[in-house]
């Protein structure tokens, strides 16, 4: 709520003050204009959380217009690696042929996240710096391994996607993009059905012994929790191989919506039907 001379209104774009815009046209003048002000200007990508922020009553000065900056919208693919710039829209990377030959169902995930109107506008980088735990990118790239990689003035730094999470947000710092690391990556399943109190993300890798498993548990109130286990292979007991999982789940790891036991109880469910249906899909 903002006061006026009128009475109490509610905040929103409407009720910003002026905002100068900043416009740059390459990386290196975004991050200078990052350096340059004593207030660092909010950095703008789709807009679409910055929305919700001004009906929080965030009213910044100055905006850094990510926009032109193309060197932001790139997807590579280098057979090691999937970088997909922080500019990528959820429409353009869900759709996009490198990323869906590179992680077919990481893009089938990927296209499930929010709907047409905003799936356009919405980018992969805003989803991960907007640092709400209900959001569900930093979930599927815990599951990959992902880092992302951030400019802070000249340094440029790869971070563990869930270690970026579990610091207090840096408002001179940019996301570039995202890395995906594809070694060994075969196969990658995504439930959100039972979005937003659980969603949970896995990823299996080849190794020389058999596979390893990566699951990523995401809740509405709680950033990211990986948990790592390896199995031989898909023929044996699944249900006990996904109880085994999640019996390395720490007694305190849970948000205030939920228990330790239910998402321990919910999460091997989920992660028994996910290997089941990777085990019926030929893994
Ligand atoms: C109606 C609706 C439905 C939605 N449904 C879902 C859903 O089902 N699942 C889901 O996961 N999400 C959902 N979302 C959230 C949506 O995915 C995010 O709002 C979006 O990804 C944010 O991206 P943006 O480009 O709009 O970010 P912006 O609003 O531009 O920015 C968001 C934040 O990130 C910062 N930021 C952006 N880019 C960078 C960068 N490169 N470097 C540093 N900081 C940066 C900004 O300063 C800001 O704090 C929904 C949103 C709406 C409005």
């Amino acid at each position: 709520m903002k006061r006026t001379d009128g009475g109490l209104i509610s905040t929103s774009f409407r009720t910003i003050g002026d905002v100068a815009v900043i416009r740059p046209r390459s990386l290196d003048d975004a991050v200078a204009a990052l350096m340059q002000h004593q207030v660092p200007p909010a950095i703008l990508a789709g807009g679409t959380d910055m929305v919700a922020r001004f009906n929080e009553g965030f009213n910044p000065r100055r905006v850094l217009a990510l926009a032109d900056v193309g060197e932001l919208s790139a997807i590579e693919d280098d057979g090691e690696v999937l970088r997909i710039g922080a500019l990528v829209t959820h429409a353009r990377g869900s759709q996009s042929d490198t990323v869906r030959r590179a992680v077919p169902s990481f893009a089938s995930a990927w296209a499930r996240i929010a709907n047409v109107r905003v799936r356009f506008t919405a980018t992969i980088g805003g989803n991960v710096m907007a640092r709400r735990t209900r959001y569900e990118m930093p979930v599927l790239l815990a599951a990959l391994g992902a880092q992302i990689r951030v400019r802070d003035g000249n340094a440029s730094r790869l971070w563990n996607v869930q270690s970026y999470l579990q610091r207090e947000g840096a408002p001179r710092e940019l996301l570039t993009h995202v890395e995906i690391p594809l070694a060994d990556l075969c196969a990658f399943d995504y439930e959100r059905g039972m979005r937003p109190i659980i969603t949970q993300a896995l990823a299996v890798r080849r190794s020389g012994k058999g596979l390893q498993l990566r699951v990523a548990l995401g809740t509405e109130a709680m950033a990211p929790y990986v948990l790592e286990g390896t199995c031989d292979d898909l023929t044996g007991d699944i249900e006990a191989l996904a109880a085994r999982l999640f019996e390395g789940l720490p007694s305190g790891v849970c948000d205030h919506l939920t228990s330790n036991a239910y998402l321990r109880d919910v999460g091997r469910t989920l992660l028994g039907r996910q290997l089941t249906r990777l085990a019926r899909g030929g893994l």
